[in-house]
């Protein structure tokens, strides 16, 4: 009984036009040097949303040229930080007057649920600039006391123009975790949205504008990542560039970098993490937070927890629960209520998550629930639970992006460790227990860049956020953010006398 739901009737009906389908290029909105546009599709039937301007090299190197003009002439990185900071909060005011427009968007674009693009992703976009505004006029450097007769100190200057990447999953909060710590350090950017998803950010970037940013101080361009996106990875011109999206495209962008201009990159790549439930844990809590972990999002999340190891003692009541659970998830049109789960991003996506369930089968994982497709339109997938899963499965190894827990046995604390260490990915882990040493033996042990004990997926814009090993490099979110914005110069002035 999946995607039925009596509250689930209703379709909430928000009269959203697609107002902006132009790149963003120092400070208007214009077609492609080429011409070309792509359609973005919505999720939820294949069928085109609007067609979007096509980028490609020849426009990477107009928007790099007007983010570098913005930067070396300014006014934005020679504005005082005070200045900067308020452009940042009337901005998200301006999210929050426009939140049924924006939320309309992202859920026509992604097939996220609107009631979540609504009431968690804008709340959180609009939270991460008001935090990075909020530091905005707080960046400073140091007096150094160094050994002999000179007074030195250390300037955080912006970095210049940055090159950010983002994908599809999340395209408004990805922005604003690249765009919200670059604009508070005072750089310029050049940002390429996925190709699945353009729409919501030029919405944002033209309430960027009308909250008094300066022209060409944050330049959209859509199209694709062989062309727009290796363009910007590679320009001689561009000082900096962090990208989300998969570990393979996180190694072709190192590549680039490495042998255009040596750009310093954070990555931000996929994860196979584990949500680990110890036989002293509240069950029916780690059951609603295993699955959300894992369907959050059609478990279309780098941090998805999809390696749900259970104790022994507690694993044939779990996956009975965890099935049962999953039988019950409303499935269905996002634009509907009660709705709490949509569509597969695309065609693609949707072939890959059915080519993993086929091998979860095929390799003999038992196969609780799921597995098909819903209706024949669009890219819905049951959500999907296997059991008796193994650690050298294919599904136990590798990103699905998908709705489908894998749920694995264990006896006992060093054995779970090891194996949940065992991965070529390090973003994310959960621990389930009520015991303080358990909590934190294993919390020191795993390789993870975030490990939450008893709840999963808190995303506050104050926590760093990042991966360990092949889930990338860096951190994003909180103070940690800055430092990928900053350039650090040390001053070393001789005195001619001692101070005293
Ligand atoms: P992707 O890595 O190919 O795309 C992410 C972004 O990178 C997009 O903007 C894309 O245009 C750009 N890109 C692609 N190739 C590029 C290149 N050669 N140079 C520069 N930019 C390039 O991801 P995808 O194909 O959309 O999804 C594939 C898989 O990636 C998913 O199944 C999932 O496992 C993973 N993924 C992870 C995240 C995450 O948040 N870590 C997000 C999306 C996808």
């Amino acid at each position: 009984r999946f995607g039925t739901s009596s509250a689930a009737e209703e379709i909430i009906n928000p009269s959203v036009q697609v107002s902006h389908t132009q790149l963003l290029i120092n400070g208007n909105f214009v077609d492609s040097a080429s011409g070309k546009t792509f359609p973005t599709l919505d999720p939820r039937t294949g069928e085109v949303i609007a067609h979007v301007a096509e980028g490609d090299a020849e426009d990477i190197n107009r928007a790099v040229k007007a983010a570098r003009k913005a930067f070396d002439e300014g006014p934005w990185p020679k504005m005082s930080a005070y200045e900067r900071s308020r452009v940042m909060l009337r901005f998200a005011d301006l999210v929050e007057k426009h939140s049924e427009e924006l939320a309309s968007l992202e859920t026509w674009d992604n097939g996220k649920p609107y009631q979540q693009s609504k009431t968690v992703e804008i709340p959180m976009f609009a939270r991460l600039f008001r935090y990075y505004a909020g530091w905005a006029d707080k960046i400073h450097g140091l007096t150094v006391p160094a050994d002999g007769n000179y007074h030195v100190q250390t300037l955080h200057e912006p970095i210049g123009v940055a090159g950010q990447i983002i994908p599809w999953n999340f395209p408004l909060l990805m922005f604003a975790w690249k765009v919200g710590p670059a604009l508070a350090c005072g750089n310029t950017i050049v940002l390429k949205t996925a190709e699945q998803t353009p729409l919501t950010a030029f919405y944002a970037g033209k309430l960027l504008l009308e909250a008094g940013l300066p022209p060409g101080v944050l330049n959209i361009v859509s199209g694709f990542g062989a062309t727009a996106g290796a363009a910007l990875a590679s320009h001689m011109d561009v000082d900096k560039l962090a990208f989300t999206g998969s570990t393979d495209t996180g190694k072709v962008i190192l590549g680039l970098a490495a042998n255009s201009n040596l750009k310093p990159v954070t990555l931000e790549l996929g994860g196979k993490s584990p949500f680990i439930v110890f036989e002293d844990a509240d069950i029916d809590k780690a059951v609603e937070l295993a699955h959300f972990a894992l369907f959050f999002n059609q478990g279309q999340c780098c941090c998805a927890g999809s390696r749900t190891f259970v104790h022994e003692k507690v694993y044939d009541e779990f996956v009975e629960k965890s099935k049962a659970r999953a039988l019950k998830r409303v499935v269905g049109d996002p634009f509907r209520k009660g709705i709490e789960q949509g569509p597969q991003i695309d065609s693609k996506q949707f072939e890959k998550v059915m080519k993993y369930i086929r091998s979860g089968v095929e390799s003999n994982a038992t196969l609780e629930c799921g597995g098909d497709q819903i209706g024949d339109k669009g890219y819905f997938i049951q959500p999907t639970v296997f059991s008796n899963v193994k650690d050298d499965m294919l599904i136990a190894q590798d990103e699905i992006f998908g709705p489908v827990q894998s749920i694995l046995k264990f006896s006992d604390v060093d054995e779970v460790i090891k194996r949940a260490n065992e991965t070529r990915y390090g973003l994310a882990a959960g621990v389930f227990t009520k015991s303080l040493d358990t909590a934190n033996r294993v919390s020191r042990a795993l390789k993870a860049g975030t490990v939450w004990v008893n709840c999963f997926d808190v995303f506050d814009a104050a926590i760093p956020f990042g991966g360990y090993k092949m889930s990338g490099n860096g951190r994003e979110k909180g103070i940690y953010s800055l430092s990928n914005y900053l350039q650090i110069k040390a001053v070393v002035t001789a005195l001619n006398k001692p101070a005293w």
